[in-house]
C-alpha cells in the first residue's frame, strides 16, 4: 500500500481513543497516512549527552544524574519539593511545582536519566521543566530516553506524549510496510532513503544525520511528484496534435501599420513567440509577464488577429468590469476597423441583451468576446473557441480559467500578468507554461516622480496637483476606505471628495467611484473621466488595475502606508501613460510601522515592478508566499519551494527526464509512479495551470 492509501482511522491504534482521534481530526489528521505525514515541527535530542555544566547556552540538559537530597520551600498549599541532583560535572536542583508526589520516586541515591532546561536562579542551577526516569539496573531504557524525540504542533486536546505514542505505533504497524513510490534510479542518484526508513527517521531519527536524510527524501518525494505532474501535463498538452496552420500575419501587419508607434524589441520578440505557438500543431500555453504599462494589451490583440486568421473565436477575460470595458473600447478602436466582430459580456448585461449576444456568439457572429467572470458561465457557448486571453491572471482562480478552457477543444492560452512570478513558482504552479517577458517600456515615457508627504503637509501636494489641473491634466485621489470608519482613523473617499470639492479645488469637476457604486453609474463616471469631461477622480483601490487615461498626470494616495507594495505600484502605474511628466504622491499618517516605512521607501526609490516584487518578498518574508501556496494550493507538507530550490531543481530535472524517456510510465521501474498516480495522486490535478 502507498502512504496516501493508508485510509484507516487513527483510532485503530492502541492508545488512541475517540477523544484523541477527534483532536487529531481537528489538526487535519483523519487517516493513518495523514498521521504518518504529520511531520514534527522540531526535535528533542535526547540522544546526544549534555551534562549539567554544558546546558547553559540555551540548550537542554540530557544527562544521567543521581539524587543527593530532598528539601521543601514555601508553606501550606505552596509548599514545594526541591530535589538536589548531580551528575559528573555539576550539581543542580529540580523544582517540583505541583509535583510534590515526586518525592516518592526521587529518593536520595536514586539514579535517573534526566532531560530538562536549566537556568541559574538564586545561585543554583535550577529546572522546573524536566523529564526523568529511574535507571533500574538490568532494565532497558524506555522509549522516551536515549533517542531523538519528535516535537509536534499541538492543539488544546492533543498532548506531545499521546501523539508520540500514536505515531510510533502507526510506524510499527503500518509505516514499515509502506510501498516505495519513487523508482530506483532517482533514489540511487539522489541518495534517498526508502520511504519506510524515511518515515521512521523523520519522526524518530536514529541519528541526526538520518534525520536530515529522511527530510531530504520526503521533501524530494513531494517535489518529484509535483514536477512529475507538471511534466505530464506539459507532455499531454504537447501530445495534442491539431492541424498546423501557417499564418500570414496580414491582419497583424495592417494593425501595426495603423499605429502611431512601433513595437518595442521585446514586443516584437513576443509577437514572434505568439505567432510560432499559434501556427504550430501544439496548443499555446504562454504566460506573458510585463510591468504595468509595458504594452501587453497590444500583444493580446495581436494574438486575437492570428486567431481570426485561423477562422476561430477568441475570448478575452479581465478581472474587473472597468478593465474589461477599457479593453472593449481599445478593441473597438483597433480591431473593429479590421473586421473583427466584438461582443462584450459582463454580469450586468440585461437579460434580453444577454440573450441576443449569446445567440450571436453561438452562431459564430462574434469573433472576440471580451468580458469579466461572466465569460465562463454555463450558457456561454463558443462554436469554435480558438484562443483564451486572461488579463491579470493572478486575480482568477485556476478553476475559473479551467471552466473557460473547457469551452473550446484545444484553445490557445495566453495569460498576462503585471505581477512578476518568482522563479520557483514559475517552476511549479506554472511549470508547464512557456514564459514571455516584456522588460523594456515603450520609449518616450518620462519616469514618474514619486514624493512622500506627511498628512499634515498636504498643502504642497494640493498646490502641485492644482498646477497640473490648470494645465488641463487630470488627477487621481485614492483613499483606503469608502466612508468614515469608527474603528480606523483613515482617509475615506466620501469625505475626501467633499473636502477636495469644497475646500481645495472648488472649481474643478470631480467624481467618485468605489465598489459600492452601481456598475452602470460607475461606468458613466469612468467614461466621463476617460473622455476628459471630468478632471479629477476620487476612488478607492478599484482603479488599481488597468485604467488607462494618458492625460492623467497625478496620482495622490492617501494613507499610502495602508496599501501593499504591489497595489501601490499598480496605482502609480495609472499615471505616466502619456507624453507629459507625471507625479505620484504618497501621503502617510503619523502612525507609521517599520514595514509601512520600508514599503514607502521602496516606492520612492524604485520604479521597476520586478524589483518591487522582490523587495516585497524581502519585506514580507517568503513565509507569506509559501503560506498561501501551502494552504490548499500546492499542499506541500515538508518542502518549501522558496527555500528548497536546489532540491526542487533536481526533482524537476529527474521528473522531466523520466517523462521524456517514458511518457506513458510503462516501464516496470516506473510502474510505482503510474500506480501512485492512478491510486492516490498526491496533488489535485486542478492546480496545474494549463489544465
Ligand atoms: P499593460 O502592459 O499595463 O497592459 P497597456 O497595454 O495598457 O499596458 O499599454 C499602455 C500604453 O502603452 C497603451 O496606451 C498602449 O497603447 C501604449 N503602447 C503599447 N505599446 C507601445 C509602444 N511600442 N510604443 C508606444 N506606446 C505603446
Ligand atoms: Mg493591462
Amino acid at each position: 500500500m502507498f502512504l496516501n492509501e493508508l485510509a484507516r482511522k487513527p483510532d485503530e491504534l492502541k492508545g488512541v481513543g475517540p477523544k484523541t482521534s477527534l483532536a487529531l481530526a481537528k489538526a487535519g489528521v483523519k487517516t493513518l497516512g495523514e498521521l504518518l505525514q504529520y511531520y514534527p515541527r522540531g526535535y528533542e535530542d535526547r540522544l546526544t549527552p549534555v551534562p549539567l555544566s554544558g546546558g547553559m547556552a540555551g540548550t537542554r540538559v540530557n544527562t544521567t544524574a543521581s539524587v543527593s537530597s530532598l528539601d521543601y520551600f514555601g508553606w501550606g498549599a505552596k509548599k514545594t519539593l526541591k530535589v538536589t541532583i548531580e551528575d559528573e560535572t555539576a550539581q543542580g536542583v529540580l523544582v517540583c511545582f505541583g509535583r510534590n508526589f515526586l518525592a516518592d520516586k526521587l529518593k536520595p541515591g536514586t539514579r535517573i536519566r534526566l532531560w530538562g532546561s536549566f537556568q541559574y536562579r538564586f545561585e543554583e542551577l535550577q529546572s522546573s521543566s524536566f523529564d526523568f526516569e529511574e535507571i533500574i539496573p538490568g532494565a532497558s531504557t524506555s522509549r522516551m530516553f536515549g533517542r531523538i524525540l519528535p516535537v509536534y504542533s499541538l492543539n488544546a486536546d492533543l498532548s506531545q506524549g499521546v501523539l508520540r505514542k500514536a505515531v510510533e505505533s502507526a510506524l510499527k504497524d503500518f509505516g514499515r510496510f509502506v510501498e516505495e513510490e519513487i523508482p530506483p534510479e532517482p533514489v540511487n542518484k539522489n541518495d534517498l532513503l526508502s520511504i519506510s526508513r524515511a518515515l521512521s527517521n523523520i519522526h524518530f531519527p536514529e541519528t541526526p544525520e538520518l534525520k536530515s536524510e529522511a527530510e531530504k527524501t520526503l521533501k524530494y518525494r513531494e517535489l518529484f511528484f509535483l514536477q512529475l505532474m507538471v511534466g505530464r501535463r506539459a507532455w499531454e498538452r504537447k501530445s495534442v496534435r491539431r492541424a498546423e496552420s501557417p499564418l500570414t500575419g496580414l491582419l497583424v501587419e495592417t494593425l501595426l501599420s495603423r499605429l502611431d508607434f512601433t513595437l518595442t524589441p521585446d514586443q516584437t520578440k513576443v509577437l514572434d513567440e505568439i505567432k510560432k505557438d499559434m501556427s504550430s500543431g501544439i496548443p499555446m500555453a504562454r504566460l506573458l509577464q510585463g510591468d504595468v504599462g509595458s504594452g501587453k494589451t497590444l500583444m493580446a490583440f495581436i494574438a486575437v488577429l492570428f486567431c481570426r486568421e485561423r477562422g476561430a473565436q477568441a475570448a478575452f477575460m479581465a478581472p474587473t468590469e472597468i478593465l474589461a470595458r477599457q479593453h472593449g473600447e481599445n478593441a473597438a478602436r483597433l480591431l473593429e476597423p479590421l473586421g473583427i466582430r466584438l461582443g462584450f459580456l459582463t454580469g450586468n448585461l440585461r437579460d434580453k441583451n444577454r440573450k441576443y449576444l449569446l445567440e450571436a456568439l453561438n452562431k459564430g457572429e462574434i469573433d472576440l468576446l471580451i468580458g469579466t467572470h461572466a465569460l465562463f458561465t454555463k450558457d456561454v457557448h463558443f462554436p469554435d473557441l480558438g484562443l483564451i486571453i486572461v488579463d491579470e491572471q493572478h486575480r482568477f482562480g485556476v478553476t475559473q480559467r479551467l471552466a473557460l478552457k473547457k469551452k473550446g477543444a484545444f484553445p490557445d492560452l495566453l495569460l498576462m500578468t503585471a505581477t512578476p512570478i518568482p522563479r520557483t513558482l514559475a517552476m511549479t504552479a506554472f511549470g508547464d507554461l512557456e514564459v514571455s517577458i516584456i522588460k523594456t517600456m515603450p520609449p518616450g515615457r518620462i519616469p514618474i516622480e514619486t514624493h512622500l508627504s506627511r498628512n499634515d503637509r498636504e498643502e504642497k501636494v494640493y498646490n502641485w496637483v492644482g498646477k497640473e489641473l490648470k494645465k488641463g491634466h487630470q488627477a487621481y485621489f485614492v483613499f483606503p476606505l469608502i466612508e468614515e470608519s469608527l474603528k480606523l482613523d483613515l482617509g475615506n473617499a466620501e469625505d475626501g471628495i467633499k473636502y477636495l470639492q469644497d475646500v481645495v479645488f472648488p472649481g474643478i469637476s470631480m467624481t467618485l467611484i468605489h465598489s459600492r457604486i452601481d456598475e452602470e453609474e460607475k461606468r458613466r463616471r469612468m467614461r466621463a473621466f476617460t473622455s476628459g469631461e471630468i478632471q479629477l477622480l476620487v476612488a478607492t483601490s478599484v482603479v488599481e488595475v488597468g485604467v488607462d487615461v494618458p492625460n492623467a498626470t497625478c496620482m495622490v494616495i492617501n494613507n499610502a502606508e495602508r496599501f501593499g507594495l504591489s497595489a501601490l505600484h499598480q496605482l502609480r502605474g495609472r499615471v505616466g501613460r502619456g507624453k507629459a511628466a507625471s507625479y505620484c504622491f504618497l501621503i502617510f499618517g503619523e502612525s507609521l510601522s517599520d514595514e509601512g516605512k520600508a514599503r514607502l521607501k521602496v516606492m520612492k526609490e524604485c520604479s521597476d515592478g520586478f524589483r518591487i516584487a522582490e523587495e516585497d518578498l524581502k519585506i514580507r518574508g517568503p513565509g507569506d508566499l509559501t503560506g498561501k501556496l501551502q494552504s490548499g494550493f500546492l499542499q506541500l507538507r515538508l518542502a518549501d519551494i522558496t527555500l528548497d530550490t536546489e532540491l526542487l531543481t533536481r526533482a524537476r530535472e529527474d521528473a522531466f527526464n523520466l517523462i521524456e524517456k517514458d511518457p506513458g510510465l510503462i516501464s516496470p521501474e516506473n510502474g510505482c509512479i503510474r500506480r501512485v498516480l492512478e491510486r492516490c495522486p498526491p496533488y489535485p490535478a486542478i492546480f496545474l495551470e494549463s489544465g
